[in-house]
């Protein structure tokens, strides 16, 4: 993938509605992006299909949503107020630009000069709650949704009587103050997490093996004798099979990325990033982490609870470990959209579509009139179009230019599939079903049309 494919890709998402530029008619501000129609659509499927893989499909993961707003405390015994969460930056003592010191090689990008001495620049987005503005009332925008699930683990565990091994899982906006956002939405100050937290029983081995090859459901007995470990290697796998079979993304575009010593943020016992081949290189855009029990103990401290977890069954008392998956929503996005698009030439002609797999397309079929100046055609485009709305199946309806045009329109926004309601249909109730992929058209009767659709729009 070329940086010509990024251009590309910004232009043809402001262009089709999937990412503006935010506050662009006064210049934009600050790396913020808006989502537009097709983005939303695509946020959510992504959002949904998240949901449904983490916590509708499975019995061992719960919900939450928890505010962003919280208690100071909490950053304070995350480590998020101090030196932990925090940037190193060098000024250019030319253009007076403050630099990431691991994003440039000791030279200011712009004028060339070597940067002065680094500092250390926290990330937590501020603001102050109430009508005075002191130290009394200052907040911070979280930066990740994770504490919130730390602090409410008593609370969901007793409220759902869930046993550990078990998860919790929860999606929402973060804010984080980047120095260096970009390219495009990859880093930006308001994000969205799709994140979820592991509790398990500490091990007494020190690095998993990954030797356990761990079913979804498996038997809680078996479950029970899995230290954090395997559950590492378990989430590890489990997230990475999900960006393959479900967003759809080639298997040489996507590695793991170990953290090394050095790398390891102040929380982590062991940590992998599941990376993926941008334009401008690799880049992360989920984290898998083995927490330890850094987070419930420090939480005990500084609040002063006991938030040591009772197995009923083996009487024992413990601090669970926390595995982690942590996504990024807006770059899981951003990777759906640089892996399908694609250009090719067509009978001397350009064509340029996203090849989204249909569960994951904004639309999922376009329906078309062949003409729109025949009013029994058009009634009864309209009325198959009312039964695909009824369906909750995601359809654009299209009846100006030609049909060539309008194919090539629902390409562009990666409609997987496209109808046309014809004068045949007026006599045998079929219409033309075309495929974004292979172009090739078949006829099928109108009332399989739903039944088909909707088995298409199933992810695996
Ligand atoms: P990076 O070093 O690339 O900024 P990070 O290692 O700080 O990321 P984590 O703290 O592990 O990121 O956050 C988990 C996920 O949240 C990331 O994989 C990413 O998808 C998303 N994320 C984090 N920061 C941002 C951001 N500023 N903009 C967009 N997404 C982000």
């Amino acid at each position: 993938m070329s940086a010509q494919t990024l251009e590309t890709i910004v232009s043809v998402a402001k262009r089709r509605g999937f990412i503006f530029p935010s506050s662009e008619i006064y210049d934009g501000f600050r790396s913020s992006y808006d989502y537009g129609p097709l983005g939303v659509e695509l946020k959510n499927v992504i959002k949904k299909l998240w949901w449904e893989e983490m916590v509708v499909k499975r019995e061992d993961i719960v919900g939450l949503d928890s505010a962003i707003l919280m208690n100071p405390k909490i950053w304070e015994a995350s480590g998020h107020t101090s030196a932990g969460f925090a940037d190193e930056l060098a000024e250019c003592p030319q253009c007076h630009k403050r630099w990431r010191v691991d994003h440039v090689e000791g030279k200011c990008p712009e004028c060339e000069v070597a940067l002065g001495g680094a500092r250390k620049f926290n990330l937590l987005v501020r603001t102050h709650l109430g009508p005075v503005e002191d130290e009394t009332t200052l907040a911070y925008f979280r930066p990740e949704t994770a504490q919130g699930i730390y602090v409410n683990f008593p609370n969901v565990q007793q409220a759902s009587r869930m046993k550990v091994p078990f998860g919790i899982a929860q999606i929402g906006k973060a804010f984080r103050n980047e120095i260096t956002p970009g390219p495009f939405t990859f880093r930006t100050r308001e994000f969205e997490q799709m994140e979820m937290q592991w509790f398990c029983k500490p091990g007494n081995r020190e690095q998993g093996t990954g030797d356990r090859n761990l079913k979804k459901n498996e038997k809680r007995s078996d479950r029970r004798s899995l230290n954090p470990d395997d559950w590492f290697m378990y989430w590890k796998e489990q997230r990475m099979r999900w960006y393959g079979d479900v967003l759809g993304i080639e298997a040489g575009h996507l590695r793991f990325h170990p953290h090394g010593k050095d790398e390891l943020a102040h929380y982590a016992k062991a940590a992998f990033d599941i990376e993926y081949q941008y334009p401008w290189g690799w880049g992360e855009f989920e984290g898998i982490h083995n927490r330890g029990d850094f987070d419930l103990s420090n939480h005990a401290k500084h609040s002063g609870k006991d938030l040591a977890y009772f197995d009923e069954e083996t009487k024992d008392r413990f601090i669970p470990f926390i595995i982690e998956t942590s996504g990024g929503v807006d770059r899981a996005l951003l990777v759906t959209l640089l892996e399908h698009f694609d250009e090719e030439e067509v009978r001397g002609e350009k064509r340029s579509l996203f090849r989204f797999p249909p569960w994951l397309a904004p639309v999922t079929v376009g329906v078309l009139p062949i003409v729109r100046n025949n009013e029994r055609i058009v009634a009864k485009a309209r009325d198959i179009a009312e039964d695909i709305r009824k369906n909750a199946i995601r359809f654009f309806y299209d009846e100006t230019g030609s049909i060539g045009r309008r194919y090539r329109r629902l390409d562009e926004i990666g409609a997987p599939f496209a109808i046309t309601i014809d004068f045949q249909t007026l006599e045998d109730n079929t219409v033309t079903l075309r495929g974004r992929d292979s172009m090739e058209q078949q006829r099928i009767a109108s009332d399989e049309l739903c039944p088909v659709l909707h088995t298409k729009q199933q992810a695996p």
